[in-house]
């Protein structure tokens, strides 16, 4: 099937991306990786009459840190994710979350931010970035936000994103590394284990994900394969 005709337009700023919204945000889709969004054009299941590429815009995808936070640039693909030396370094929960997202072709064009705004109940990064305690940032022309990861999902494929309004990155400080997470599969259904006494957290695939805190555990409850798969 073909999609519904529909405009499009690819900035060469943020802020013209922005401005755009601005005036049709609530006709228009972002498109980042298009992995997810362009099956659902061609489905027909979304049918926005305008298209805004954010592909063309310079220095999105950056994976960064500044002022002991790490910020993910909108573009950053998982495949950024999974090369990058900083966070294999610094950030290894993020790091081993990566590569279990589908396959290199999809790791490849799929971005972390388009994940997370397109709130598949099945998609790795929510998970992730509720587990780590991340804020995301939301920008308008009317300025910037955060959102605390745990509030952002509203419901599966439904956020707190307004119409005029693009995810341009998360943060998430490094301290959490101390306490948090070492990861296994930070999927659906992942298991997030703590340092220190086990504590098993589950990250369920529910309406909209949410961090499930477990009794503490002991070694057995943890187990061999959960420690196979430790991050950090
Ligand atoms: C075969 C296949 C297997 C997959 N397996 C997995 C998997 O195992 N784990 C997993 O986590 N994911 C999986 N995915 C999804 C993949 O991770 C997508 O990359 C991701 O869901 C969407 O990212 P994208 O950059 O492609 O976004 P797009 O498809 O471009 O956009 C998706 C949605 O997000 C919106 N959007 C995108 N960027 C922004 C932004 N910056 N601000 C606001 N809105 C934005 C778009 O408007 C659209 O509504 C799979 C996809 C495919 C096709």
């Amino acid at each position: 099937m073909y999609p519904s005709r529909f405009d499009y337009l690819a900035p060469r700023s943020l802020e013209e991306a922005l401005d755009v919204l601005g005036e049709r945000g609530d006709e228009a889709k972002a498109l980042a990786g298009g992995q997810s969004l362009i099956p659902l054009l061609k489905l027909r299941f979304a049918a926005p009459e305008l298209l805004l590429d954010l592909g063309r815009i310079p220095g999105l995808d950056t994976l960064t840190e500044e002022d002991g936070w790490l910020r993910v640039g909108p573009l950053a693909r998982h495949r950024d994710a999974e090369r990058s030396a900083l966070l294999r370094e610094r950030y290894p929960t993020m790091a081993a979350a990566a590569p279990q997202v589908s396959d290199p072709l999809v790791r490849n064009l799929g971005t972390i931010c388009g994940s997370l705004a397109h709130a598949d109940p099945s998609g790795d990064w929510g998970s992730v970035m509720i587990a780590m305690g991340a804020l995301l940032v939301a920008r308008s022309r009317a300025g910037e936000r955060t959102i605390a990861a745990r509030d952002f999902f509203d419901g599966p494929f439904t956020t707190q994103l307004q119409p005029d309004e693009l995810l341009v990155g998360t943060d998430r400080r490094r301290a959490w590394r101390r306490g948090v997470p070492r990861g296994r599969r930070a999927g659906g259904a992942g298991r997030i284990a703590r340092r220190g006494p086990a504590r098993v957290g589950r990250v369920q695939a529910q309406r909209r994900p949410s961090l499930h805190r477990a009794r503490p555990a002991g070694r057995r409850r943890v187990g061999r394969g959960l420690r196979r798969y430790q991050a950090c």
